[in-house]
C-alpha cells in the first residue's frame, strides 16, 4: 500500500539506523518532510543527506530521547524549519540482555529511561502540535512488549510499559484527533539485534526458527506497517498493538 504524505511533516527518532531509518526513507519517498532524530549525530546527518539526495526534504537533529530538553528542542527545530507536525514515530531504543539477578540498577534505569520514559516525553511534547490539524503517533514496542523473554527483564519491562502507555495515551488523545498505536517487531535484521553475520547466515540460525516464516524480518517490513498506521488509510485505528514478527508463538 502506498499512502501519500505530501505536505506532511514527520519526526522519526532513532532514525540514524535500522527501523527508524527505513521509516524515514519510506515517509520521505511518499512526500513527507522528515526530521531525522538520533543520539548518533553523524548518523542522523548521513540519513538526512540521503533523503535530500533522493529529492526529499529533511532535517537532522542530534538528541537524547530520554531527556526533556532534547524533546523540547527537537519540536522547536521541527516547527522552526517546517512549521507543522503530522506524524511522529517514537522508535529509538536500546537492548539489554542479562539475567535479572545480575542486572544492576544503573542498567535497569537507563533501559527504562530510553525505552519508556522517552516515549512519555515524546508523546507529551508532540501531541499538542499534532492536535492542531490531527495527526498520528506510532511507537516501536517489541514482541517483548507482549510476552516475556528469557534473560531480558529490563527490556521486557520497558516494552510492556510502552504498550500500556500507548493504550492509555490513545484514550486521552483520541478526542484531540491524535491517534496512537504501537508496533511489536519480532527479530529484525538491524544493528541492535543481529550483529552476527549476513542476513542469509542469520536466516540459517536458530533465531530465524522462532518465527513461523522461519526467517528474521527486515527493517523495511516494520517500516511499512509504521507508515500504514501513520497514514490516513488507518484513520479508525488507535490504541492498538500490532505484531510484525513473522508469526511468533506464545511462549
Ligand atoms: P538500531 O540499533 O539499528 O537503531 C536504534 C537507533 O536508536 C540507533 O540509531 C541509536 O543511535 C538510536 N538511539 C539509541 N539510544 C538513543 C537515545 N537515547 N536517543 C536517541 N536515539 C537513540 O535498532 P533497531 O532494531 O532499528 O531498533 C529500533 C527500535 O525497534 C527499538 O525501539 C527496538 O527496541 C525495537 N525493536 C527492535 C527489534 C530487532 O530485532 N531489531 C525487535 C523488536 C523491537
Amino acid at each position: 500500500m502506498s499512502a501519500c504524505f505530501k505536505g506532511r511533516v514527520a519526526l522519526v527518532s532513532g532514525a540514524a539506523s535500522g527501523i527508524g531509518r527505513a521509516t524515514a526513507q519510506i515517509l520521505s519517498r511518499r512526500g513527507a518532510a522528515v526530521c531525522v532524530a538520533d543520539l548518533d549525530a553523524d548518523g542522523a546527518q548521513r540519513v538526512a543527506a540521503e533523503l535530500v539526495e533522493a529529492g526529499g526534504s529533511a532535517l537532522a537533529v542530534a538528541m537524547d530521547v530520554s531527556t526533556e530538553a532534547g524533546n523540547v528542542d527537537v519540536v522547536e527545530q521541527v516547527m522552526q524549519k517546517f512549521g507543522r507536525l503530522d506524524v511522529v514515530h517514537l522508535n529509538a531504543g536500546i537492548l539489554s540482555v542479562g539475567s535479572l539477578l545480575e542486572t544492576d540498577l544503573a542498567t535497569w534505569q537507563r533501559v527504562l529511561d530510553v525505552n519508556l520514559t522517552a516515549v512519555f516525553l515524546g508523546i507529551k511534547h508532540t501531541a499538542p502540535l499534532l492536535a492542531v490539524q490531527g495527526g498520528s503517533i506510532v511507537v516501536t514496542a517489541s514482541f517483548a512488549g507482549r510476552e516475556g523473554s528469557y534473560g531480558m527483564s529490563s527490556y521486557v519491562a520497558s516494552k510492556h510499559g510502552v504498550t500500556g502507555l500507548v493504550k492509555a495515551a490513545a484514550s486521552e488523545l483520541g478526542p484531540m484527533g491524535v491517534r496512537v498505536n504501537a508496533v511489536c517487531p519480532g527479530p529484525i535484521y538491524t544493528d541492535m539485534m543481529i550483529t552476527a553475520g549476513s542476513l542469509d547466515e542469520v536466516n540459517a540460525s536458530p533465531v530465524a526458527r522462532t518465527t513461523m516464516l522461519e526467517r528474521v524480518g527486515e527493517a523495511r517490513e516494520v517500516a511499512e506497517l509504521v507508515c500504514f498506521l501513520a497514514s490516513d488509510a488507518a484513520s479508525f485505528i488507535t490504541g492498538a498493538i500490532h505484531a510484525v514478527d513473522g508469526g511468533m508463538p506464545v511462549i
